[in-house]
């Protein structure tokens, strides 16, 4: 039985609005599918996204649609322009309906713990699963909150459920509430967890000048940081003989590969770093024996400076390799994979960044930049030139049955992108070559 501060049901009347509608949209199992070739992934992650069609249409908001990938689009109209009558940048917002595949994603029953006591939460359906603050102390600041989990059989679904409940709700408060905003295109996308977010986003049918992902976690976090990405391949040809009259003779490339590994600084590796710190990992050896070996690694690291050194540290050793073995034939590929998200934000238009700070101090807010050690829509689109950075949606512990938010947390959110609206309604028009990340 859950504890008697428990509630399981809703709609409840202590609810805010956009915690019912968070409570509902979780229910619906929206998992994505990383081994299956169809778009969207799984064809019930449709069932949110023509929820959201009859919903955003009920509330009278523009330009409602769905596409054949399932990504939602809708628009609200500006309710101002610049002070010379022209148009301000057109601003979306997206959130994501699919859940991540790491944790189960069926059945989902949500839990509200009002008033939260701060002790340790035991979620009933597997009480294996304890949110204990002592564990997990990002907990600690929402003591007295409401804080929503699972049963703890299953995920919460608030990656990205908090985020799409936050931009429906915020459809339903604004569309007849002329104060100050550009015009603003919501869109809510499919598959974002099994890295295919963007894949079929049509940037020209979203029609945005810049764009927010509401995809990120606790309060008073933003993300703008990726890392610069490179990959490498070293193929190692040996010498092979019988090894009984090997003598002088044999170059083993298996020994070569292994000694590779071995050079490689373990400090730097990602099991040994977190952070802002960068790393080189080899992932894989593959086919290796006396003949030929062959080492793939990839290379991480958030500035450009930064990976260049990685890379040197590969190719010196390498280097190093080739002279102590001189049998051998070793070849070494680098390809560089990705850049920071930064650096296209930089170039493209930094407002975005400097006025999501400005949002957050209207509210009180100090905004702390929480560097993104994976890939993430926001980087793909900022790539494409959509300049994307990605704000927090409240939940933390994602992909994970311990996932949490709580119903203030989803209010902030909320609150919070209406501050960002008017920031962009009142400064939208400021030559974005005057800003720089304004932290
Ligand atoms: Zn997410």
């Amino acid at each position: 039985m859950p504890p008697s501060s428990s509630v399981s049901t809703d709609p409840d009347p202590r609810l805010p609005d956009v915690a019912r509608r968070f409570l509902r949209y979780v229910r619906i199992d929206t998992q994505s599918d990383p081994s299956s070739q169809s778009v969207p992934t799984t064809p019930k992650q449709m069932d949110l996204s023509r929820l959201l069609v009859s919903e955003l249409r009920d509330l009278g908001v523009a330009d409602v649609e769905m596409d054949d990938h399932g990504i939602v689009f809708a628009t609200l109209e500006a309710t101002a322009a610049a002070p010379d009558g022209t148009a301000l940048p057109v601003v979306a917002l997206l959130a994501h309906v699919d859940t991540a595949p790491d944790a189960p994603g069926t059945g989902v029953e949500p839990l509200v713990h009002f008033a939260w006591d701060g002790l340790p939460i035991t979620l009933p359906g597997d009480p294996s699963v304890v949110l204990d603050p002592a564990v997990r102390p990002a907990l600690k600041h929402h003591v007295g909150e409401d804080v929503i989990t699972s049963d703890g059989r299953t995920l919460l679904g608030s990656d990205d459920k908090a985020g799409v409940a936050v931009l429906v709700q915020l459809a339903a408060d604004l569309v007849s509430d002329p104060s100050p905003r550009p015009r603003v295109r919501l869109c809510f996308t499919v598959d974002e967890e099994v890295g295919r977010g963007t894949d079929h986003l049509d940037l020209d049918r979203l029609g945005a000048d810049v764009a927010y992902t509401v995809d990120g976690s606790d309060i008073d976090t933003i993300s703008y940081e990726t890392f610069h990405a490179a990959s490498a391949r070293v193929s190692i040809e040996g010498v092979g003989v019988h090894p009984g009259y090997a003598k002088g003779v044999m170059v083993n490339a298996l020994r070569i590969a292994s000694r590779l590994v071995a050079s490689l600084p373990e400090a730097e590796s990602p099991e040994h770093t977190e952070g802002g710190e960068g790393f080189i990992h080899p992932h894989t050896q593959s086919a290796s024996d006396v003949h030929h070996a062959e080492v793939q690694l990839i290379l991480r690291d958030f500035t450009a400076e930064g990976l260049e050194r990685r890379k040197s540290v590969v190719r010196t050793i390498v280097e190093g390799l080739r002279l102590s073995y001189p049998g051998s034939r070793i070849t070494l590929e680098m390809q560089d994979q990705y850049r920071n998200m930064r650096s296209y934000i930089e170039r493209l238009d930094p407002r975005t960044v400097s006025f999501a700070y400005d949002a957050a101090r209207r509210m009180g807010i100090t905004l702390r930049a929480e560097a993104v050690r994976g890939g993430t829509d926001g980087a793909r689109l900022s790539e494409k030139g959509l300049p994307t950075p990605n704000l927090f949606n409240g939940g933390m512990d994602y992909h994970s049955c311990f996932e949490w938010n709580t119903v203030q947390n989803l209010e902030r959110t909320l609150d919070y992108v209406k501050h960002l609206l008017r920031t962009w309604a009142e400064r939208g028009n400021e030559p974005s070559s005057l800003h720089d990340f304004g932290t």
